[in-house]
Formats: C-alpha cells, structure tokens, sequence
C-alpha cells in the first residue's frame, strides 16, 4: 500500500507540473490509460476507497483480499466518470459484441441497479435503455428482482445485472425472473463479487450483525460470499448458458490499458 501512496503522490506531482506548462490539460489527463466509458484517455485510475480495506480488517475478514476474483484495487476507478474496472470491462464487451450493429437496429437492454455504465449506455445508437432499481428513485422503473411482473416474458434482448445478486436472498429466483424477461437467443451481463479461495458458495442464516457479514460476505449488505463453481452452478439452475471471458478473450494490452486486472473474469450469460 505504501508503494501505492508514493507512486500516487509521484503521479500528482508530475501533473501539477504538466499543468503549468498547459493549463488546459485537466490533471487526470495523460497517456498511460484509457476509460472505455467516459472516452477519455488517462493518466491514472484511482485505487479503491481504502474504507473496503479498514473494515476488512476491522472484522477480521476470512478471505484473503487478493483472491477476489475481478477487482481492481489499485486501479479501481476512473477519476473522471467514476466507472469502475469492472464497468470498463462490461464497456469494452458490449462495443466488442455490438459495435458493428447495421445502423436503425435497436436491442432493448435492462439495467438492474445501474451504475456508471448508464452514461456510455445511454448513448449507444443500437441500444434502447431500461432502467429497474428497488430504491433508487431515478431509474426508470421500480422493481423488486425476484418478481418483475411489470415486464412481460421475452421483453429484452440484453440485460446488465451486476453486484446485485449478492444482496438478494433469493438468488435463483431472481436469476430466473432475469431469464423470463429475456428473449430466446438473448444475452446478459451477470456478475457478483466471486472469492477464488472457496470452493463452495458460504451463506449461514446465523449470520445476521453487520460485524459478521463483514467478515463473511465482504459488506454488511451482502447475504453471502459466492465461489465461483457455485456461482455458475446457480445460474445454469436457474436456465441458462454460462460463457466466461478473461484476459486470453480480451488481451493482455487491453486489460492493462483500460486498468483491468489479469485474473479478471466476465459472465455472459444466455438464453437458448
Ligand atoms: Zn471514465
């Protein structure tokens, strides 16, 4: 962590210089990085909210904190957008798969408890964008994800569904709501905090104290901490096909640029 202080306070000061040469040049400005978000290229991503590392530590986390499976922690978010590594790599996914979309095609895509991705979302010519949040007043529509009776079967072609199922008690039943309102042939973003150092998904009913849920979950709003094999298994229980894209997908250079870590994973999930 101490290296990452030093390099910070380095970076800032080669800006401030930067800056008196072109007082235009905004400090976050530079070279090294991109953000597929926001369109802007970089000079460095924000290392994550040291707050996540203090209570970790407060509560004596189980998990060792480098075996989370797709985070950034030192390259954590964009310091212009905010998005977060793991939104820049639903970015560079999305512009991969639908890029070359015949201009007049529209898919309709959901966006379960949106996040900074809405902004790249909302201006993608081939996509008409959804929103669904239980509590958040702003988005489009309020919805409960284990029961989305207000959208008929077969209603969207894409949905976006990530850090959500980890606070939902209820997993599978809201997986298989996420498959009841996509199309035959559609295809979602699915993705929840995944602990490579279990083999088994761990969720105990007596761990209720937020003490606990910090130590157990990593968040004392989540309900448990997945694996990856029960992850997957999940999923396909609740109906669909599961796809896994890493760094041999995507490329070493490209995850480096965009502040992607190596042993990053994407969860593709579709409806046959
Ligand atoms: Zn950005």
């Amino acid at each position: 962590m101490n290296k990452n202080v030093l390099r910070f306070k380095k970076a800032v000061h080669s800006f401030l210089k930067e800056m008196k040469s072109d007082p235009y040049k905004l400090p976050y400005m530079g070279d090294n990085y991109h953000c597929p978000v926001c369109k802007t290229n970089l000079a460095y991503f924000k290392p994550i909210d040291f707050e996540l590392l203090e209570m970790a530590d407060k509560y004596q986390s189980v998990y060792p904190m480098f075996s989370f499976e797709t985070i950034n922690m030192f390259k954590y978010s964009c310091p212009r957008c905010y998005a977060s590594d793991r939104d820049r790599m639903y970015a560079l996914y999305i512009e991969k798969r639908l890029g070359n979309t015949p201009a007049g095609t529209k898919y309709n895509l959901l966006d379960i408890a949106p996040s900074e991705l809405k902004v790249l979302l909302k201006t993608l010519p081939y996509i008409n964008y959804r929103s669904a949040d239980l509590n958040n007043p702003r988005a489009d529509d309020k919805v409960d994800i284990t029961d989305m009776n207000i959208y008929e079967n077969s209603r969207f072609d894409i949905f976006v569904c990530s850090h959500v199922l980890e606070h939902v008690k209820d997993d599978i039943k809201a997986m298989k709501e996420l498959h009841r309102v996509l199309k035959p042939g559609g295809w979602g973003i699915a993705m929840v905090p995944i602990n490579t150092s279990i083999e088994e998904t761990f969720e105990d009913d007596n761990i209720v104290t937020d003490g606990d849920r910090w130590k157990y979950y990593g968040q004392d709003d989540h309900v448990r901490m997945y694996s990856k094999k029960g992850f997957i298994n999940n999923l396909q229980q609740a109906g669909f096909k599961v796809n896994l894209f890493g760094v041999d997908y995507f490329g070493a250079a490209q995850f480096e640029r965009h502040g992607i870590h190596a042993r990053s994973v994407l969860y593709i999930v579709e409806k046959i």
